[in-house]
Protein backbone atom coordinates (compact mmCIF):
# COMPACT_ATOMS: atom_id res chain seq x y z
CA UNK A 1 0.00 0.00 0.00
CA UNK A 2 1.01 3.25 -1.06
CA UNK A 3 1.53 5.86 2.36
CA UNK A 4 1.58 9.25 2.35
CA UNK A 5 4.82 11.18 3.26
CA UNK A 6 5.01 12.46 7.20
CA UNK A 7 5.29 16.16 5.54
CA UNK A 8 2.70 15.71 3.40
CA UNK A 9 0.34 13.99 6.19
CA UNK A 10 1.21 16.66 8.68
CA UNK A 11 0.56 19.65 6.39
CA UNK A 12 -2.75 17.95 5.19
CA UNK A 13 -3.86 17.00 8.83
CA UNK A 14 -3.73 20.83 10.17
CA UNK A 15 -6.28 21.95 7.62
CA UNK A 16 -8.48 20.38 9.77
CA UNK A 17 -9.95 22.95 12.28
CA UNK A 18 -10.23 21.75 15.82
CA UNK A 19 -11.24 22.78 19.16
CA UNK A 20 -8.12 22.21 21.92
CA UNK A 21 -9.03 20.40 24.65
CA UNK A 22 -6.69 19.37 28.15
CA UNK A 23 -7.00 16.05 29.31
CA UNK A 24 -6.30 15.86 33.07
CA UNK A 25 -6.38 12.77 35.22
CA UNK A 26 -4.93 12.06 38.83
CA UNK A 27 -1.76 10.02 39.16
CA UNK A 28 -0.87 6.99 41.36
CA UNK A 29 -0.07 9.35 43.88
CA UNK A 30 -3.32 11.31 43.38
CA UNK A 31 -1.70 14.21 41.41
CA UNK A 32 -2.67 16.67 39.15
CA UNK A 33 -1.62 15.90 35.32
CA UNK A 34 -2.66 16.98 32.43
CA UNK A 35 -1.99 17.26 28.47
CA UNK A 36 -3.33 19.03 25.52
CA UNK A 37 -5.24 17.02 23.13
CA UNK A 38 -7.19 17.99 20.05
CA UNK A 39 -8.01 14.64 18.95
CA UNK A 40 -11.04 14.39 20.97
CA UNK A 41 -14.24 13.11 19.24
CA UNK A 42 -17.75 12.28 20.25
CA UNK A 43 -18.65 8.65 19.36
CA UNK A 44 -22.27 8.39 19.84
CA UNK A 45 -24.95 10.28 21.74
CA UNK A 46 -26.47 7.13 23.29
CA UNK A 47 -24.58 5.99 25.43
CA UNK A 48 -22.79 9.29 25.67
CA UNK A 49 -19.40 8.13 24.63
CA UNK A 50 -16.20 9.88 23.21
CA UNK A 51 -12.55 8.73 22.52
CA UNK A 52 -8.69 10.39 22.91
CA UNK A 53 -5.87 9.84 21.23
CA UNK A 54 -3.08 9.29 23.72
CA UNK A 55 0.39 8.76 23.58
CA UNK A 56 2.40 7.08 26.11
CA UNK A 57 3.65 9.57 29.03
CA UNK A 58 2.31 10.89 32.34
CA UNK A 59 -1.43 11.24 31.86
CA UNK A 60 -1.55 8.00 29.69
CA UNK A 61 0.10 6.03 32.21
CA UNK A 62 -2.27 8.02 34.92
CA UNK A 63 -5.76 7.36 33.03
CA UNK A 64 -4.46 3.40 32.53
CA UNK A 65 -4.26 3.55 36.39
CA UNK A 66 -7.58 5.04 37.14
CA UNK A 67 -9.59 4.20 34.56
CA UNK A 68 -10.79 7.92 34.81
CA UNK A 69 -10.02 11.17 33.28
CA UNK A 70 -11.77 14.59 32.61
CA UNK A 71 -11.96 16.42 29.32
CA UNK A 72 -11.35 20.39 29.40
CA UNK A 73 -12.45 22.40 26.34
CA UNK A 74 -10.47 25.79 26.15
CA UNK A 75 -12.22 28.87 25.60
CA UNK A 76 -10.59 31.63 23.69
CA UNK A 77 -8.19 33.28 25.80
CA UNK A 78 -6.31 29.58 26.60
CA UNK A 79 -3.39 29.52 24.29
CA UNK A 80 -1.13 29.90 27.50
CA UNK A 81 -3.24 26.75 29.01
CA UNK A 82 -2.99 24.67 26.09
CA UNK A 83 1.37 25.62 25.66
CA UNK A 84 1.45 24.60 29.05
CA UNK A 85 0.02 21.24 29.15
CA UNK A 86 1.77 20.32 25.77
CA UNK A 87 5.15 21.05 27.29
CA UNK A 88 7.45 18.10 27.66
CA UNK A 89 8.10 17.69 30.51
CA UNK A 90 5.21 19.56 32.30
CA UNK A 91 6.89 20.13 35.01
CA UNK A 92 5.58 23.62 36.23
CA UNK A 93 2.85 24.39 38.26
CA UNK A 94 -0.57 23.21 37.33
CA UNK A 95 -3.17 26.08 36.57
CA UNK A 96 -6.38 26.73 38.82
CA UNK A 97 -8.46 23.56 39.16
CA UNK A 98 -10.82 21.89 41.46
CA UNK A 99 -11.63 18.42 42.12
CA UNK A 100 -14.81 17.35 41.68
CA UNK A 101 -16.20 13.82 42.24
CA UNK A 102 -12.36 12.60 42.35
CA UNK A 103 -11.55 14.52 39.17
CA UNK A 104 -9.71 17.52 38.18
CA UNK A 105 -11.57 20.16 36.09
CA UNK A 106 -9.54 23.23 35.09
CA UNK A 107 -11.59 26.74 35.75
CA UNK A 108 -13.23 28.89 33.26
CA UNK A 109 -13.54 25.71 30.49
CA UNK A 110 -16.06 26.22 27.64
CA UNK A 111 -17.21 22.54 28.63
CA UNK A 112 -15.46 19.53 30.57
CA UNK A 113 -16.61 16.16 29.97
CA UNK A 114 -15.71 13.15 33.11
CA UNK A 115 -15.09 10.01 31.40
CA UNK A 116 -15.29 6.71 32.89
CA UNK A 117 -12.96 4.08 30.47
CA UNK A 118 -14.54 1.46 28.92
CA UNK A 119 -12.09 0.37 25.91
CA UNK A 120 -8.38 0.89 24.93
CA UNK A 121 -7.12 0.42 21.54
CA UNK A 122 -3.38 0.59 20.82
CA UNK A 123 -2.74 1.95 17.42
CA UNK A 124 0.83 2.33 16.31
CA UNK A 125 2.66 4.73 18.92
CA UNK A 126 -1.16 5.90 20.59
CA UNK A 127 -3.88 4.65 22.02
CA UNK A 128 -7.44 5.08 21.52
CA UNK A 129 -8.78 5.38 24.59
CA UNK A 130 -12.92 4.81 24.29
CA UNK A 131 -14.74 5.99 27.48
CA UNK A 132 -18.63 6.55 28.55
CA UNK A 133 -19.40 10.12 29.81
CA UNK A 134 -20.83 10.71 33.48
CA UNK A 135 -21.23 14.19 34.17
CA UNK A 136 -20.72 17.35 31.77
CA UNK A 137 -21.74 21.00 31.47
CA UNK A 138 -20.76 23.84 29.24
CA UNK A 139 -20.79 27.54 29.45
CA UNK A 140 -21.65 29.63 26.53
CA UNK A 141 -18.27 31.78 25.25
CA UNK A 142 -16.18 31.64 22.20
CA UNK A 143 -13.86 28.62 21.86
CA UNK A 144 -9.66 28.14 20.95
CA UNK A 145 -9.00 26.68 17.54
CA UNK A 146 -6.38 25.32 16.35
CA UNK A 147 -6.08 25.80 12.58
CA UNK A 148 -2.87 25.20 10.38
CA UNK A 149 -0.51 24.56 13.01
CA UNK A 150 -1.63 28.10 14.72
CA UNK A 151 -4.41 28.87 17.50
CA UNK A 152 -7.14 30.85 16.17
CA UNK A 153 -9.41 33.25 18.95
CA UNK A 154 -13.34 32.34 17.91
CA UNK A 155 -16.31 30.22 16.43
CA UNK A 156 -15.55 32.02 13.39
CA UNK A 157 -18.47 33.79 10.85
CA UNK A 158 -21.82 31.15 10.69
CA UNK A 159 -22.39 30.24 7.53
CA UNK A 160 -26.30 30.83 6.26
CA UNK A 161 -28.71 27.59 6.54
C1 LIG B 1 -2.76 21.61 19.95
C2 LIG B 1 -2.12 20.33 20.46
C3 LIG B 1 -2.83 19.15 20.39
C4 LIG B 1 -2.29 17.95 20.87
N1 LIG B 1 -3.04 16.82 20.80
C5 LIG B 1 -2.52 15.64 21.24
C6 LIG B 1 -3.32 14.44 21.20
O1 LIG B 1 -4.48 14.45 20.78
N2 LIG B 1 -2.75 13.30 21.66
C7 LIG B 1 -1.46 13.25 22.16
O2 LIG B 1 -1.00 12.17 22.56
N3 LIG B 1 -0.69 14.37 22.23
C8 LIG B 1 -1.20 15.56 21.80
N4 LIG B 1 -0.45 16.70 21.89
C9 LIG B 1 0.90 16.62 22.48
C10 LIG B 1 0.83 16.53 24.05
O3 LIG B 1 0.10 17.63 24.59
C11 LIG B 1 2.27 16.56 24.64
O4 LIG B 1 3.01 15.49 24.10
C12 LIG B 1 2.32 16.48 26.18
O5 LIG B 1 3.62 16.78 26.63
C13 LIG B 1 1.96 15.08 26.75
O6 LIG B 1 1.99 15.18 28.16
P1 LIG B 1 2.33 13.93 29.11
O7 LIG B 1 2.45 14.53 30.50
O8 LIG B 1 1.37 12.80 28.94
O9 LIG B 1 3.68 13.41 28.54
P2 LIG B 1 5.14 13.40 29.28
O10 LIG B 1 5.14 12.38 30.36
O11 LIG B 1 5.52 14.81 29.61
O12 LIG B 1 6.02 12.87 28.07
C14 LIG B 1 6.34 13.75 27.00
C15 LIG B 1 6.51 12.91 25.75
O13 LIG B 1 7.59 11.98 25.94
C16 LIG B 1 7.32 10.77 25.25
N5 LIG B 1 7.20 9.64 26.21
C17 LIG B 1 7.06 9.70 27.56
N6 LIG B 1 6.98 8.48 28.11
C18 LIG B 1 7.08 7.58 27.07
C19 LIG B 1 7.07 6.16 26.97
N7 LIG B 1 6.96 5.37 28.05
N8 LIG B 1 7.19 5.62 25.74
C20 LIG B 1 7.30 6.39 24.64
N9 LIG B 1 7.31 7.76 24.66
C21 LIG B 1 7.22 8.33 25.85
C22 LIG B 1 5.99 10.98 24.55
O14 LIG B 1 6.21 11.51 23.25
C23 LIG B 1 5.31 12.03 25.43
O15 LIG B 1 4.29 12.74 24.80
C24 LIG B 1 -0.97 17.92 21.42
C25 LIG B 1 -0.24 19.12 21.50
C26 LIG B 1 -0.82 20.31 21.02
C27 LIG B 1 -0.02 21.60 21.12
Amino acid sequence: MQRASPASFREAASRFATGVTVLTALDEHGRVCGMTANSFVTVSLSPPTVLVSVKPGRVHRAISATGRYCVNVLPDHGRELSRHFASQPNTGATPDCEIVDGLPRLQGCLAYFACEVIQYVDVSDHTLIIAEVSTCDHRDTTPLVFFSSRYHRGAGVPVER
